[in-house]
Order: structure tokens, then C-alpha cells, then sequence
């Protein structure tokens, strides 16, 4: 039944973590923090449907902004503002968590934050070199709520 699903899914909250849920970063649409905020760049993420873009710096995994796209209200792509002017102006903040946060912290989180968008870390020892935070992915509320919500 329907209840005994959204139960179930509810329970496991406590045992499924954030990186079984996240969106790849590879998934992720971004932008560069270089971009140009011009008629092309406008259109990719009107079109993209997505609410928050993370924005990067060099490198995909180096998330420096979000963008919310009610940032982009009054922004006219004929002036070609650049994406630092926009991220400098609203400076929403960043929401990292690590990869083994489990979902029912996670979703206090997002009940109790403003951000309804984390970013998923976690700590890279494979290689020679010295651990580094490594940027996995990002999980938003609706990634949580689907997990209660989905039927199997
Ligand atoms: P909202 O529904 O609040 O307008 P949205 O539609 O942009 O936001 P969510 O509903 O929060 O996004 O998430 C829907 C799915 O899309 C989730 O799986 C989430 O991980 C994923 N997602 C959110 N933002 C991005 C993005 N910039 N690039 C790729 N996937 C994203
Ligand atoms: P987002 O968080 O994706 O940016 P939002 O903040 O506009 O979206 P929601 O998070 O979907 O809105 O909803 C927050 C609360 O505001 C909900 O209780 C919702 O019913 C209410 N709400 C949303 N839009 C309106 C509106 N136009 N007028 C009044 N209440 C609204």
C-alpha cells in the first residue's frame, strides 16, 4: 500500500545517506564563473529548467556561487554582464556537506537553512598525495523527498 511505502521510505531516512541520492557532478548543469551573462547564456539556462546553478571556478569540482535564476530578473542579456557582477551581488551561500550525512540530518538541514541545495563532498585519500575534499555532487530537497515519496 501506498502509506506502508511513504512509511518505509520515511524509516530508511535514518540509513541512506546523501550519496546515494545526489545528482553527479558530471549530471550537474554549471556555469563558469568567467561566463557572460549574454542572450546565449541566458537562453542555456532558461532552457536548462533548473532553479540553482552552481557556478564553478577553472574546474567543475571547484564550486565557488550559486545562482539562483530569480537573480537573473533584471538583467538584460544585452548589456553582457558578467556572472561576478551577479554572484558578488547576491553572495547566496554555500552549503556543503559530507558524502556519509545521512537523510533524515540532511532534510533537518534543509528544513532549518535557507538553501534547498547542498553540495556533496568527501575526503579523496586513494592517491599518493594528501587527502583532499573532493566535490561529488549535489543533492537538493526534492532528491530527499523522493525518497520518501518514491514506490517500489
Ligand atoms: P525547484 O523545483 O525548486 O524549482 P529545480 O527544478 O531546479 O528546483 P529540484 O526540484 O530541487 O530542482 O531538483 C530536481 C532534480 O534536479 C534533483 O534530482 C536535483 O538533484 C537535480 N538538480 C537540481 N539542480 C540541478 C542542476 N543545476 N544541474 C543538474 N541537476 C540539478
Ligand atoms: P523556491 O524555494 O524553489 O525558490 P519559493 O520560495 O518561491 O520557491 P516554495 O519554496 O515553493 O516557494 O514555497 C514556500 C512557501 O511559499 C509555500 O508555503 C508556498 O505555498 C508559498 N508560496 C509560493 N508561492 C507563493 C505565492 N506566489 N504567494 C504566496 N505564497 C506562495
Amino acid at each position: 500500500k501506498e502509506e506502508l511505502n511513504i512509511i518505509q521510505g520515511a524509516l530508511e531516512l535514518r540509513t541512506k545517506t546523501v550519496e546515494d541520492v545526489l545528482t553527479p557532478l558530471t549530471d550537474c548543469f554549471m556555469l563558469s564563473s568567467d561566463a557572460v551573462l549574454d542572450f546565449n547564456t541566458m537562453s542555456e539556462v532558461m532552457q536548462s529548467g533548473y532553479t540553482r546553478i552552481p557556478v564553478f571556478e577553472n574546474d567543475r569540482s571547484n564550486i565557488v556561487d550559486i545562482l539562483f535564476v530569480k537573480d537573473l530578473t533584471f538583467v538584460d542579456p544585452d548589456d553582457c554582464t558578467p556572472l561576478k557582477t551577479i554572484t558578488q551581488f547576491y553572495k547566496h551561500p554555500l552549503h556543503c556537506v559530507f558524502n556519509d550525512t545521512k537523510l533524515d540530518a540532511m532534510l533537518e538541514e534543509f528544513k532549518k537553512g535557507k538553501s534547498h541545495l547542498a553540495i556533496i563532498q568527501r575526503v579523496n585519500n586513494e592517491g599518493e598525495g594528501d587527502p583532499f575534499y573532493e566535490v561529488m555532487g549535489i543533492v537538493t530537497l526534492e532528491d530527499v523527498i523522493e525518497e520518501i515519496i518514491k514506490s517500489e
